[in-house]
């Protein structure tokens, strides 16, 4: 008889080129899947309906996906540090296996996890798999952890990447006895997100599940990715691969994705389709920065990387935060993005970027309000990559430049230039004048007439506040440097 290997599925949602898994399959023909819905985290202030949902969905559809390969995905709902050696010890098996992540909250609870484990005669075997490069591959000529994206990147993207592993198949799943044992010891059938509290009743911005990402992915290098360099900015065209959420969660492996680009340079017969493709990677690179940024200083989860802005004279403006939630800052632009997300939790990457400029900079907002309400809201909401997009905007994070402040109009100028994606989320100013849209100055009859609100602050004055505050907190003393 086979011996049992549970594997502890976490956000690595799938059974193809999963490392973790395909070491498990490659010790035991026994191999069992579980998920643990973490009481700590669903009950967190900043969990988004939309990424519950999509999660519900891909687990549902990783459970047909174990039932296919002959055995079954387990769902726990416990504090995982009690629940994962309680089913191991009660299905006797030999080892857990589990993908690693670089999250503070995460590293801590695996740690506890393991210990309990093996405490149990439990073997624990944990390996790296949602990067192409594990946080220590890629370190400095000094061996220290990169603060700044292009050294990284040059380094990142000369290393040789692997090849995707297999999926899962041929494997033996819980006798009737076991399963017995396994309902015993927690084992419960897939909640809805109403059971768990979570109402999201529009449809997804991207459908659940290993094969849905996998068309996406094909249809994206299929299509798009040619043209990325010059479309990925204008957020009225389907410029970008939607694959964040699939990302976020695992559902789609990066060695996966990465073989994907390669194909697609291999098949590319100019300059520009092949300078887009390495745009594209460049972004694959952001996202790993990100994670090797939060696995080396975990404490950016809590706090800004730069000492300047750590003690900053926010304004914090409760109406001013509200107005910007609800996309009534009468920006049109900051307006559209922030309507964009609330109604279908997802925001395009440039206007992630301007709304992030206007509240912290036109606002003078913390940027952790704003990282919350993101994580409140998104379908692909990260610790990491929305910590850094935040930290980025607010000139707080590993970035050797300083001051970024976008100016609203400007930008609808080179990347809305026609005002379609103003017009397609902000439906009460379809009739307005485009250079009035683009420039954000619709005069306040206009206004009234459309029930849209004025300008909230005036973008020249507050961008100087800032930049006086930001000067100001700079010289106040000699204690505070710039960088760390
Ligand atoms: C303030 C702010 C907050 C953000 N919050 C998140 C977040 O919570 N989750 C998230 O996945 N991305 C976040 N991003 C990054 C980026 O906006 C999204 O990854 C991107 O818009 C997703 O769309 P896509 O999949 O079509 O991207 P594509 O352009 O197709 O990029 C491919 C993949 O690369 C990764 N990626 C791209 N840009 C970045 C980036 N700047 N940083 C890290 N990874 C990147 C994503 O996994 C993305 O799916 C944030 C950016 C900003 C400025």
């Amino acid at each position: 008889m086979s011996d049992l290997i549970l594997f502890w599925h976490r956000r690595d949602l799938r059974i193809s080129d999963n490392r973790g898994l395909a070491a498990a399959r490659q010790r035991s023909q026994k191999v069992v899947g579980v998920f643990c819905l973490d009481p700590h985290i669903l009950q967190r202030e900043d969990v988004a309906p939309a990424r519950v949902t999509y999660m519900l969905g891909c687990l549902q559809k990783l459970q047909q996906r174990y039932a296919q390969a002959g055995s079954q995905l387990l769902i726990l709902k416990a504090d995982p540090r009690a629940g994962i050696p309680t089913l191991a010890a009660a299905l006797q098996a030999t080892a857990v296996f589990f993908n690693q992540d670089v999250e503070p909250y995460s590293r801590d609870r695996d740690r506890t996890v393991a210990a309990a484990l093996r405490e149990k005669g439990i073997e624990v075997h944990h390996f790296w798999d949602q990067l192409l490069h594990a946080p220590k591959e890629i370190m400095t000529g000094s061996g220290q952890p990169y603060t700044v994206y292009t050294p990284f990147w040059r380094n990142w993207s000369h290393k040789a990447k692997e090849e995707p592993f297999g999926t899962l198949e041929g494997v033996e799943g819980l006798t009737d006895t076991e399963q017995k044992a396994a309902q015993a010891a927690g084992v419960i059938e897939l909640p809805t997100p109403k059971d768990l509290g979570f109402v999201w009743d529009r449809d997804l911005f991207v459908e659940p599940g290993e094969a849905a990402a996998q068309d996406l992915l094909e249809d994206f290098c299929e299509r798009t990715v040619w043209e990325y360099k010059d479309q990925r900015n204008f957020p009225a065209l389907p410029g970008t691969s939607h694959l964040s959420a699939p990302l976020k969660f695992g559902v789609i492996g990066i060695r996966t994705v990465w073989a994907a680009t390669v194909a697609a340079l291999q098949n590319s017969r100019s300059d520009e389709a092949r300078d887009s493709i390495q745009t594209w990677q460049q972004e694959l690179a952001w996202r790993e920065f990100y994670q090797h940024g939060m696995y080396f200083f975990p404490e950016l989860a809590d706090n800004p990387y730069r000492n300047v802005l750590k003690a900053f004279p926010w304004e914090n403006n409760p109406d001013h935060f509200q107005a910007w939630c609800e996309g009534r800052t009468g920006y049109p632009i900051v307006d559209a993005a922030m309507r964009q997300l609330n109604t279908i939790a997802w925001m395009h990457n440039r206007c992630r970027m301007i709304v992030a400029s206007f509240l912290t900079k036109d606002l003078l907002i913390n940027w952790q309000q704003g990282e919350k309400y993101f994580m409140q809201k998104l379908i692909d909401g990260d610790l990491s990559a929305n910590n850094g997009g935040w930290q980025w905007s607010a000139s707080s994070g590993m970035d050797p430049k300083p001051l970024r402040i976008f100016n609203p109009a400007s930008q609808t100028r080179k990347f809305d230039p026609d005002a379609e994606y103003i017009r397609e989320w902000l439906p009460e100013l379809r009739s307005v004048d485009t250079e009035a849209l683009v420039t954000g100055a619709i005069p306040a009859d206009e206004c009234d007439r459309c029930g849209y609100p004025p300008p909230i602050v005036e973008h020249n004055q507050q961008q100087k506040k800032f930049k006086e505050r930001y000067q100001q907190q700079k010289a106040e003393s000699g204690r505070i440097s710039d960088d760390r």
